[in-house]
């Protein structure tokens, strides 16, 4: 047997000597996994889960070459960055060749979080300005200094607030946001609008005397519920900010390695000439191994040197970490996973598309590549977040084996973020299972209660909602 514990043992020695705050997959009934290979995962008793939700296992869960490669590295050397190393400097000669030419200069380190962290002092210490700009419902990691950033987290009741130096631009997101295609006719330019939104955002700070560093934004919203920004929108932003004497950072840490398919990196969704000052890189980075990177500009890292202030990163860029990720990045190009990550999605999205079509309750289905949110409405005119239905779906598709998450600020957006190996027979089945769970959800009697108030107080919109609930 793979355990140690029973799984009750597991429990209880979780509760008692784990913070409880600590967040766990179906609280109520968790699911104990003890190995995964590609995009399955198995539990104690060895039954399969097909993994739908493990962005950070990108090339496959315990890629033969990716352990290979930590494994050897392990059995030779690990030490910290003050010694030269080939891993490290090829590592850097990678990640530059991946990006646009100005992003020339790495620093490695443990976390997306530390890679965050780091790009915000870069941008304070270059621009010699304070204030950061995010956008609502953007989450960018679980230091201090990010949750101060993270309106999904500073939001909550029993959340910290906003500080005075930040400013939340509207998520610029086109189905539920507040400039709604479905408000505009078609071909409106919404990321220009959006983009307007930030425009005002910093002259507002700036005439209250408030400096702009750095506009954070990822490429593409996850937490904040699979949102795809309008075209315009960062190239408009960008342009905002920098007048402002700010620099642009793009949060790669969830979309970023080819997930969206036909680019590297989302930011390029927006366009060639639309270029960060930073790019933070995470997660897939090191397909579960600790490992992430900002990459920045020449002339942002001299100013860093320039302060006299050395960096010194413990763990970061170990030659053991490097070798990881340069696996990571060897495997992706070597079996071609950007490519098989815009079939599949293209398959995927396409059939999501026809089920769209079938069930009311799916008021939206968007996605690049194997970057897919599904969110969930009980009522198509009015979009009210179906939350109890996401929540149950996600908890059905659990029973038939099918992990998935739900997320966004009403939690009615189903994610789908597979490991990059995940094939259309998958999909296929993904599919066939949701469908059979939404045909159920037709015969359930869900309390909206909680929904209903969150609803008003979000868009003081629904009138009849009770005439909405959906009865056995
Ligand atoms: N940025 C984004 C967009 C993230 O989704 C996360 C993690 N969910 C982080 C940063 C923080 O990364 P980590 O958990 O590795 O510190």
């Amino acid at each position: 047997s793979l355990e140690k514990l029973s799984k009750t043992d597991t429990i209880h020695l979780r509760k008692r000597h784990v913070g409880q705050a600590c967040k766990l997959f179906y609280k109520h009934d968790p699911l104990k996994i003890v190995r995964a290979e590609r995009q399955y995962m198995y539990d104690e008793n060895d039954v399969q889960y097909l993994d739908c939700i493990n962005n950070v296992a990108h090339v496959g869960h315990c890629h033969p070459e990716v352990v290979r490669a930590a494994c050897d590295q392990l059995s030779i050397l690990n030490t910290n960055n003050r010694f030269l190393h080939d891993n490290l400097v090829i590592c850097a000669r990678k990640l530059t060749s991946i990006l646009p030419e100005p992003l020339s200069v790495c620093f490695l380190v443990n976390s997306g979080s530390e890679a965050n962290d780091l790009a915000l002092r870069l941008a304070r210490i270059h621009t010699k300005h304070h204030d950061v700009i995010t956008v609502d419902h953007a989450y960018h990691g679980h230091l201090t200094s990010l949750i101060d950033i993270s309106p999904y987290k500073f939001n909550l009741p029993g959340g910290t607030g906003k500080p005075s130096w930040v400013h939340v631009a509207p998520c610029p997101d086109t189905y539920r946001g507040k400039y709604r295609a479905s408000d505009y006719p078609p071909g409106t330019d919404l990321g220009a609008k959006y983009a307007d939104d930030v425009r005002l955002l910093i002259k507002k700070a700036v005439d209250s005397n408030r400096t702009i560093s750095a506009f954070f934004a990822e490429s593409l919203m996850s937490c904040g519920g699979q949102v795809i920004l309008p075209p315009n929108y960062l190239r408009n932003v960008y342009r905002y900010v920098r007048e402002a004497g700010g620099v642009c950072i793009a949060d790669e840490v969830q979309v970023g390695f080819g997930r969206v398919g036909k680019h590297w990196w989302a930011f390029q969704l927006q366009g060639d000439d639309v270029i960060p000052d930073i790019v933070t890189v995470g997660k897939p980075m090191g397909n579960g191994h600790p490992v992430a990177a900002v990459i920045t500009t020449r002339s942002i890292a001299n100013s860093f040197q320039q302060t006299g202030v050395e960096y010194f990163n413990t763990y970061g860029g170990n030659p053991v970490s490097c070798a990881v990720a340069n696996a990571v990045m060897d495997v992706l190009e070597k079996e071609h996973l950007r490519d098989h990550a815009t079939q599949v999605g293209n398959h995927f999205f396409n059939s999501l598309c026809q089920l769209q079509a079938k069930h009311p309750l799916i008021g939206d289905v968007r996605g690049v590549g194997l970057f897919i949110g599904i969110e969930l409405v009980r009522d198509r005119e009015k979009k009210i977040p179906a939350t109890e239905e996401a929540e149950h779906v996600v908890a059905r598709m659990r029973e038939e084996h099918i992990l998935i998450s739900s997320d966004g600020p009403d939690r009615n957006v189903l994610k789908l973020k597979p490991p990059m190996v995940f094939t259309e027979q998958n999909a296929d089945l993904t599919i066939k299972v949701l469908d059979q769970v939404l045909n159920e959800i037709a015969y359930l009697d869900f309390n909206h209660e909680s929904s209903e108030k969150r609803s008003k107080a979000d868009t003081e919109r629904p009138e009849e909602l009770s005439s909405q609930i959906i009865k056995t």
